[in-house]
């Protein structure tokens, strides 16, 4: 069955059309009525017209379904609308513009699906930068171009929030906002930053931070973050603990001093017997060679006290290389105990050893590992009264050579032992037994440790006495072959 479109467009068109039709027909039957005078013949000019007029609509209403049709299908192919006759060109209009916006409505999908992929690798990009500024040890604040806090790193959060009750995890950035209001040297440098109140983008400052009774020195670096065009567009801040920079500056000028007072001794001692000797005034042998004897010692003693601070400088740099060879422990213990020797004599010290019946195969460098067995002995010498012990031992610990230097000295109190053997360290309550640069047991601990694989240990306990054990693993190693030299400062 054929339904006229129920569009009024349609219905106006299809009956403005039926209208000049019946209209026309009228005419043409007047017309023809006039000239023939037949009523039969003008009836049927008028009904021609009517059922043409009729067919035409029927063709007009086929074709516009056809058309819809055509146009609801997918796919839309000009060349499939071409035969649509009446609405030909009306159809593949439609389809061009449909085709066209569906062209567009598939770009628009693209470039969603592009942007959402965009959004998710800069999330990305956030979430990796904030867990990386999280991950560092240094607090870290960054505020925007009017002062205001944007982001804490977690560092950032513990340091200044420490004083208040909430837990660590649960700490947020208005916590820290209020902890840095109240350092008044760190708001007048963001705000002074931000102002751009001075010449360059980065300041830097010092302030003290209360932790309970501790007052925390450190130091504050801001710098300002700036766009292409120069703008600001806010300011990090870096904050970090000076606590040990100030330590290391106190031991640096505390070794300064002792190095210069170790220096000092024998060089006056040695200026003033030279005088002495080329002044003719000494014209006794026996003095003459006592004076050489001093002047030798002293001489000595300065060598060593410069190969330490050479060494462990070495070592420190990574410039030293060792050249470790396949040798007996003992033959190199006995060598330390003779190089210390005298020493003890000269304060009639009992030096005593107890070295292993067994054969200690071990694969060092003998030059290090005797100096550093020297610095032991003559520590021990050293911080040991007059009379007193000193001992060196070895022995076999299943694959282990274990070497004892034991002393009947002062021994060390227990705060200090952690320190011993940090360079420049020197235990307050010994300083008076003997000079000394707080040098000695960072080499020894350096050469054990770092260049032999061993271990070191101390027990002490004040007044009774100090033993210093140190362990390296047993057994010779093949020789290697195109090792250098040792770069080792003779002692
Ligand atoms: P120093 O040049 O002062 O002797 P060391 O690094 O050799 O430097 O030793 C560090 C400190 O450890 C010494 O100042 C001394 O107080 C303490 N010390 C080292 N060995 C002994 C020991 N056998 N007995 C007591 N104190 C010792």
């Amino acid at each position: 069955m054929t339904h006229i479109p129920r569009n009024s467009e349609a219905r106006k068109g299809i009956t403005r059309l039926l209208t000049a039709s019946v209209v026309v027909g009228a005419v043409f039957a007047v017309a023809t009525y006039a000239m023939l005078r037949s009523p039969m013949a003008a009836a049927l000019v008028l009904t021609g017209a009517i059922v043409g007029a009729a067919v035409e609509t029927l063709l007009v209403i086929r074709d516009s379904r056809k058309a819809v049709a055509r146009m609801r299908c997918s796919g839309l192919e000009s060349d499939r609308t071409l035969g649509i006759g009446l609405y030909a060109d009306l159809v593949s209009e439609a389809c061009r513009r449909l085709n066209q916006y569906e062209q567009q409505t598939q770009e628009a999908v693209a470039c969603k699906t592009r942007l959402e992929a965009r959004v998710s690798v800069r999330r990305k990009l956030d979430r990796q930068l904030k867990a990386a500024l999280d991950a560092l040890d240094h607090p870290l604040l960054i505020v925007d171009s009017h002062g205001q806090l944007q982001f804490t790193n977690r560092a950032a959060r513990d340091w200044f929030a420490a004083g208040c009750e909430t837990p660590a995890n649960r700490r947020s950035e208005s916590q820290t906002l209020c902890a840095i209001d109240h350092i008044a040297a760190l708001a007048d440098l963001i705000e002074q930053t931000c102002a751009r109140e001075s010449a360059t983008d980065r300041r830097t400052i010092q302030f003290e931070l209360k932790h309970a009774a501790e007052a925390i020195p450190c130091r504050a670096t801001a710098t300002g973050l700036r766009d292409d065009d120069g703008g600001l567009l806010g300011v990090v801040v870096a904050v970090s603990d000076i606590r040990d920079e100030q330590q290391a500056k106190t031991r640096h000028a505390e070794f300064v001093s002792s190095v210069s007072h170790e220096l000092k001794t024998p060089m006056a001692g040695i200026k003033a017997f030279t005088e002495l000797l080329m002044e003719g005034d000494v014209a006794d042998t026996d003095e003459q060679q006592e004076l050489y004897g001093y002047i030798n010692t002293q001489v000595d003693r300065l060598t060593r006290l410069v190969n330490n601070m050479l060494n462990l400088a070495r070592i420190e740099s990574g410039v030293m290389k060792t050249q470790r060879k396949d040798c007996e422990l003992n033959d190199v213990l006995k060598r330390a105990l003779d190089v210390v020797r005298p020493s003890a004599e000269e304060k009639q010290i009992h030096l005593t050893s107890e070295l292993s019946d067994l054969y200690l195969p071990v694969h060092i460098d003998q030059d290090l590992f005797g100096q550093a067995v020297i610095n032991l002995l003559s520590n021990a010498v050293k911080y040991t009264p007059e009379g007193g012990d000193v001992c060196l031992r070895s022995r076999m610990e299943s694959d282990l050579a274990v070497i004892d230097v034991r002393d009947s000295g002062m021994g060390i109190p227990a705060e200090a032992v952690p320190r011993l053997f940090e360079r420049f360290y020197r235990v307050e309550q010994n300083n008076k037994a003997a000079a000394g640069t707080g040098l000695g047991l960072s080499l020894v601990h350096e050469i054990v440790t770092e260049l032999h694989n061993g271990v070191i240990d101390v027990q002490s306990t004040v007044n009774q006495g100090t033993c210093f054990t140190v362990t390296i693993p047993l057994g010779h190693a093949q020789p290697m072959r195109g090792k250098q030299e040792p770069i080792l400062a003779a002692t």
